[in-house]
């Protein structure tokens, strides 16, 4: 069995097949699906892929830093509203994201720090998009560093030294599609990573792994990313599968 810890198959770029998706994801041994929420625009798709699939997938609650705008404080009281209704299995996807606008900064900050205090409060990890500010988001996490405090660094794209500060906070690697790109290197940085710190994602529909770069993503293809990973770590496919499964059981169940 392998996990996937973070995948969108609520988008619309699923809504035709996602029967089809999701008996493919089981065909190749993925049975928990892991939904990171993004804002009050997808919250009600996402909760409803959950009630169709329920042994299937898991939703996740928060906002994500892209959808930090002047009206991030009311986003925020409609995650904190839900999170009163139903269970949910994390806080996130939340984080820092100074790649497509700066505008916003402060308003960002501010939105992590709210949601790190969810997560404290309601005792569910916490899952990370960080984009051109790794290092801001980790300062922002020590700062508030509390034992009760764990989660994901999705789509872990930095240093070997920026590794081992977030492995130092409890938190683990979210490694994706980017691992089987060429020029990204994130394949020397894992060499010095041990598995016990790593979990699966796809990130679907984005960031599709090589051989079918530039396509639609979808959970199935976390088999491509497993075996890439098997082949940087130089062990077994069944050594991937079964850290990386333990480490996301230790994320979302424990
Ligand atoms: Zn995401």
């Amino acid at each position: 069995m392998i996990i996937d810890t973070h995948c969108h198959l609520y988008l619309p770029e699923f809504e035709k097949d996602i029967s089809e998706v999701i008996k493919r994801a089981e065909n190749n041994g993925i049975l928990s699906l892991y939904l990171p929420a993004i804002d009050s625009n997808t919250h009600s798709s996402m909760i409803d892929l959950e009630r169709r699939f329920p042994e299937r997938c898991f939703s996740m609650m928060g906002l994500h830093p892209c959808s930090v705008k002047e009206d991030y404080l009311n986003e925020l009281m409609i995650v904190e509203n839900y999170l009163t209704q139903k269970k949910f299995y994390a806080i996130g996807e939340c984080g820092l994201d100074f790649y497509w606008d700066k505008t916003f900064i402060k308003e960002q900050i501010h939105a992590l720090e709210f949601q790190l205090a969810l997560s404290i409060q309601y005792e569910l990890p916490l899952i990370l998009h960080t984009r051109n500010a790794t290092q801001e988001t980790i300062d922002v996490i020590r700062q508030h560093s509390s034992p009760k405090l764990k989660g994901i660094f999705h789509c872990f794209g930095g240093s070997v030294e920026e590794a081992n500060q977030i492995i130092e906070l409890g938190f683990y690697l979210g490694i994706g599609g980017v691992v089987t790109y060429k020029n990204a290197g994130l394949d020397k940085v894992l060499e010095q990573i041990d598995l016990k710190h790593i979990v699966l994602e796809t990130d679907s529909p984005y960031l599709t792994p090589v051989p079918h770069r530039g396509k639609r993503n979808e959970s199935s293809y976390l088999k491509i990313i497993a075996e890439k990973i098997a082949s940087i770590k130089n062990c077994s496919f069944e050594e991937v599968e079964k850290i990386t499964s333990e480490n996301a059981i230790m994320v979302f169940e424990k």
